[in-house]
Parts: C-alpha cells; sequence; structure tokens
C-alpha cells in the first residue's frame, strides 16, 4: 500500500490546498494530511481548529482515502512512523521553488526511501497563499475566489473577534 503525507500548516485552507488534496489522492492508497503545529508562524487558528477544519474540507472533496493527523515532530519522522513512502508537496511559483528544492534535499539525505513529489499548482490557482488570503481579509478585502465559502466564514469570524479581543 502506497501512502503519501501531505504537510502543512493550513492557516486556513484554501483552495489551492484543496486542488493539491484532490489530485493527490489519486495518486496514492492513502493520503495522510499532517497538519502541523509549528507555532514560529504565529497562527491565525490554533492547531486543533485547523485539523477540524482540514476535515470539514475534506468531507466536501469526494474522496474517501484522505485522513487528517496533527504532528508537531520532524516532517521525516512523521512520515515514517505514518508508514509513508511519499511525501506531498504543492509548487506554485520561482519562489516557492528554492525552498522546496533545498527541503525536499535535505529530507533526503535525512530518509531516501521516502521520496518528496511535487504537484504543480493549477495556474488558476497559482497566486493563492494562505498568509495572502489573511492580509487581505484583515484589510477588509474579499477572500471568495481564495477559500471556501466555510473557510472564508472562519476567517472572517475570527479577524471579527480578533477586533474585539
Ligand atoms: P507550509 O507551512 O508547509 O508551507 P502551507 O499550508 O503554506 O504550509 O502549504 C502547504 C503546501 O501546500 C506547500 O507545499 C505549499 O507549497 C502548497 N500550497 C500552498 N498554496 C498552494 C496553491 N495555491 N496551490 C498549490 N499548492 C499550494
Amino acid at each position: 500500500m502506497r501512502i503519501g503525507v501531505y504537510p502543512g500548516t493550513f492557516d486556513p485552507l484554501t483552495l489551492g490546498h484543496a486542488d493539491i488534496i484532490r489530485r493527490g489522492a489519486k495518486l496514492v492508497d492513502r493520503l495522510i494530511i499532517g497538519v502541523t503545529t509549528n507555532p514560529s508562524k504565529n497562527p491565525m487558528f490554533t492547531p486543533e481548529e485547523r485539523m477540524a477544519m482540514v476535515r470539514r474540507e475534506v468531507a466536501t472533496l469526494g474522496v474517501d482515502n484522505v485522513e487528517v493527523v496533527g504532528f508537531h515532530a520532524l516532517l521525516m519522522k512523521f512520515a515514517e512512523q505514518q508508514g509513508a513512502s511519499v511525501i506531498l508537496r504543492g509548487l506554485r511559483a520561482v519562489a516557492d521553488f528554492e525552498y522546496e528544492y533545498q527541503m525536499a534535499g535535505m529530507n533526503q539525505q535525512l530518509n531516501s526511501r521516502i521520496e518528496t513529489v511535487f504537484l504543480m499548482a493549477d495556474v488558476s490557482l497559482q497566486p493563492i497563499a494562505s498568509k495572502l488570503v489573511k492580509e487581505i481579509a484583515l484589510f477588509g478585502g474579499d477572500i471568495t475566489r481564495f477559500v471556501s465559502p466555510a473557510v472564508r466564514v472562519d476567517v472572517m469570524e475570527r479577524i471579527a473577534s480578533m477586533g474585539q479581543g
């Protein structure tokens, strides 16, 4: 059985992520979405909130071989624990390339049995990044084209509650 891990912060999950999940699920028998709990990124949503969000969104994608697991270990350790032979990443622009190339190279040195596989971002979804979605929403812009309706509500509610806090 071929198991793949798609790791990310998913803060929040965008239509770009959803597209990679849908396409990636076809390439492996089981796809595990690894939601990092890495606090250094100062996320808008807690790990638990992000996991619940990803689970809810996955349920709308028409895939039945995808599960969501949180992790705070080294990615390669997590992938080994899950019995994965593939790490899946999405690739948007040249800016992604350098970082991803370096990370894939280092991960290969850590465990050469696990291959990193890249899916090119869908052309129409290329510009979408969680960071920009948050910035646009914070400044009152419309994020409808970048995230699902439910994620949009999550983001807008979080921003509203931040304003009150
Ligand atoms: P990380 O903190 O690991 O970069 P992200 O949640 O930002 O986590 O992204 C997870 C993965 O999804 C990365 O491989 C990233 O390149 C990919 N990704 C992000 N946005 C898109 C998009 N619009 N289209 C395709 N892949 C994307």
